[in-house]
């Protein structure tokens, strides 16, 4: 058996998916015990009264080719997060399997591994080699009962592009025997190239995309999970059928328009000069000790007085994210780059102690 398959929990391998009503839109629906008339302020080309498409085609043409991958290989998601859910309740049975994840990392691979009854093993980055990813500790670590490996590159919140010839060492030791999942919500700004190349290579390789952030899109939720056809048919067993919401999908298409496109990369590369400025004006505060280098779109910082940041920034109307909970960042604040303005407004209150 395919290891994507033969990795999975083995009720959702045999599970019978729930058949929606049939999507024929040439035909008159009257299928779906739907509304026949559309609510006032329904802006939606499709008619908020109508069930969604539930993967749209034409939202799985245009990530596909955003990714450049073939459509088999796309699922689309409300956003990320949703990938990192249907991945759990793929892979993970409750009681005996757990994940593996490399720390300080975003938190909701532990959380969706928690909910789905499953145990969470931790290797952490390598703080003195600029967070660096320990493939030698995560294979030295890695057991059959470890069906879900996370790489996030550009890590959060430690900011850094994973090493690829780390992950490159990883996905080759695991193929086959864990679905190794990249998550890529800052690619864009790290001038490297996306992994979704090694998808033909290792078939047990996951990658997770998302609109929230390069695309501005955080409020439509719509992300993709890249990987084998046979992983895409599973998790579209798992999601609910009519997941994505029309304006969700009407607004995402129309960001994945040419023209759209181009606005986005052009926003892009303004937020990298910002990346360098703000990046500059912090590390130039008394209540900054460093300022991390960043592949993503925003700043982690290691304070002198991190209680002091937080006071004058909230004093100032701003909010930055605060990640001394964390045991390996106990100084530490995550600040998302902004307009020149915003920035200028943060670098404003952290001029002084
Ligand atoms: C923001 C983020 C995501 C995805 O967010 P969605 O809005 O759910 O797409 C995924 N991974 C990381 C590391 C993130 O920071």
């Amino acid at each position: 058996m395919n290891a994507v398959l033969a990795l999975a929990r083995p009720e959702i391998v045999s599970l019978k998916p729930y058949s929606h009503a049939a999507w024929l839109p040439s035909l008159t629906r009257m299928h779906a015990n739907e509304a026949p008339w559309r609510p006032s302020g329904d802006s939606t080309a499709a008619g908020l009264n109508r069930y969604p498409e539930p993967q749209p085609h034409l939202l799985i043409e245009r990530l596909a080719d955003l990714y450049a991958v073939p459509t088999a290989n796309v699922l689309a998601t409300r956003g990320g997060d949703e990938a990192i859910d249907v991945l759990s309740r793929i892979y993970l049975r409750a009681g005996s399997d757990a994940i593996l994840q490399c720390t300080p990392t975003f938190g909701m691979y532990q959380v969706a591994a928690r909910i789905q009854g499953a145990d969470v093993i931790e290797v952490p980055l390598e703080r003195e080699r600029g967070w660096a990813l320990d493939a030698g500790g995560v294979l030295a670590t890695w057991q059959p009962h470890i069906k879900l490996v996370y790489l996030c590159s550009p890590n959060n919140p430690t900011a850094n592009l994973l090493d690829t010839a780390a992950v490159e060492a990883i996905c080759t030791a695991l193929d086959g025997k864990a679905v190794v999942v990249i998550d890529e919500a800052y690619i864009e700004w790290s001038h490297s190239l996306s992994l979704t190349r090694w998808l033909t290579r290792f078939p047990t390789l996951a990658i997770l995309r998302t609109l929230s952030k390069a695309h501005a899109l955080a409020g439509a939720r719509i992300g993709a999970l890249l990987a084998h056809p046979l992983l895409i048919e599973l998790a579209s067993r798992v999601v609910p059928p009519y997941s994505l919401a029309q304006p969700a999908v009407e607004a995402a298409v129309r960001a994945l328009e040419p023209q759209e496109l181009a606005a986005a990369q052009q926003r892009l590369e303004g937020l990298l000069m910002e990346r360098e400025y703000l990046s500059a004006g912090l590390a130039a505060s008394p209540l900054v000790a460093k300022v991390w280098p960043s592949d993503a779109n925003f700043l982690l910082i290691d304070c002198s007085d991190a209680d002091r940041f937080m006071s004058n920034t909230l004093a100032g109307g701003l909010i930055v994210r605060d990640l001394r909970a964390q045991p390996a960042l106990p100084r530490s604040l995550r600040v998302s780059i902004g307009t020149r303005a915003q920035n200028d407004a943060l670098l404003n209150c952290v001029r002084r102690t």
